[in-house]
């Protein structure tokens, strides 16, 4: 049973009661850039040569080894805002569901998932942890930005230069996520850096947040994860972002398999890069059987190292403990016994859950 919060003053404070965390004493990013303008690679400022791979969690960092079953584009918590304003399912405002679900999770077999939610845009950073020490799940957040139709006219996302927006993000990597509703800064870290593009196309605002996410990949070696937009501009993504100087297998990219097109995914996974199929459940675009055929399509072509499951939970349509369904743990009670009824091995599907996140999820300096 769960008890919906209504006011995010209500949720926050519940939990800072419950977690003892701290707000780190806030300091504002400053206005000025530090960095040289990320233009291209070699005018970009690298502070580490090399590093042992690890992966960054709200609770701390890991070993990659550590991380097992992961489902790499999800959403536990989305407050009150934008997102519900336009789509009323659009809110996951329970504590108490997102313990349960993710306990559900785990009963099946999982072990880590992604947090897709950034910067602005009804993140809670106090709640993640505290969700995840509570069910055990392990959680990687997210910092950058979302679709510019998440911001209000204004925002600091488009009055500020790319180097600017960079000192954010690192900042919330290295330090700590903010809270810019309580004007807080957190000591609980993100451990990807998000930015998107439209239906066929990247707005110059994005290209911005593009040039922001390279030059936080360049100074931390934060994996990059990104939105597509129905699918689209999978291939015009990995090309901008070489143009930052990033090795398109820093990339993550989501919602892909909205737009099943084998020849396409093929020549994307060609370039390194990594592709999430996260609409497994998710019958309104694509039953899963359009998925399984791309991902034995993808395996078959010798691309199965680039992809990676998902569900992208962000509608609490797919949640059950908020009285709806299939549920979190779909993917692994439902969708994986399918995949190895159809041919998978163990050790196929194993791959897919806990070796590719692995991998993607890691901060490196061999990426860059
Ligand atoms: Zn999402």
């Amino acid at each position: 049973m769960h008890i919906a919060l209504s006011a995010r003053r209500c949720v926050l404070s519940s939990v800072q009661q419950l977690s003892g965390m701290p707000y780190l004493k806030y300091k504002e990013p400053p206005q000025n850039g530090m960095h040289t303008p990320g233009a291209g690679h070699g005018r970009l400022r690298y502070t580490y040569n090399t590093m042992t791979p690890f992966i960054r969690t709200v609770t701390g960092d890991i070993p990659p080894e550590q991380l097992g079953i992961t489902q790499p584009h999800e959403h536990i918590i989305l407050l009150p805002g934008k997102s519900s304003q336009v789509n009323a399912a659009l809110l996951l405002d329970s504590p108490e569901c997102a313990i349960l679900e993710l306990t559900d999770y785990k009963t099946a077999g999982g072990a880590s998932i992604v947090d897709a939610q950034p910067i602005c845009v009804e993140r809670a950073p106090l709640l993640l942890q505290d969700i995840s020490l509570k069910s055990g799940i392990r959680v990687v957040a997210t910092s950058g930005f979302h679709r510019a139709c998440f911001y209000p006219d204004g925002h600091f996302l488009f009055t500020e230069t790319a180097e600017q927006l960079a000192e954010r993000i690192i900042q919330e990597i290295t330090v700590g996520m903010f809270d810019y509703s309580a004007n807080q800064q957190t000591s609980i870290k993100a451990g990807v850096v998000k930015w998107t593009s439209e239906y066929h196309h990247i707005p110059p605002v994005m290209q911005k947040a593009a040039e922001a996410a390279a030059i936080a990949h360049h100074r931390t070696g934060v994996p990059i994860l990104t939105h597509t937009e129905m699918g689209t501009c999978a291939l015009e993504q990995v090309e901008l972002i070489k143009k930052y100087g990033v090795k398109p297998s820093a990339m993550i990219l989501c919602h892909v398999d909205r737009n099943p097109d084998k020849y396409l995914h093929k020549e994307v996974a060609s370039t390194g890069a990594r592709l999430v199929y996260d609409g497994v459940a998710r019958t309104k675009y694509w039953p899963d059987s359009v998925i399984m055929d791309l991902i034995r399509a993808m395996c078959e072509s010798g691309f199965g190292d680039h992809i990676m499951l998902a569900m992208d939970s962000a509608s609490r349509t797919i949640w059950r403990h908020y009285g709806y369904g299939p549920g979190l743990d779909y993917l692994l009670k439902v969708f994986v016994p399918r995949l190895m009824r159809i041919g998978f091995s163990e050790s196929g599907v194993k791959r897919l859950l806990v070796k590719n996140p692995a991998l993607a999820l890691s901060f490196s300096s061999d990426c860059c």
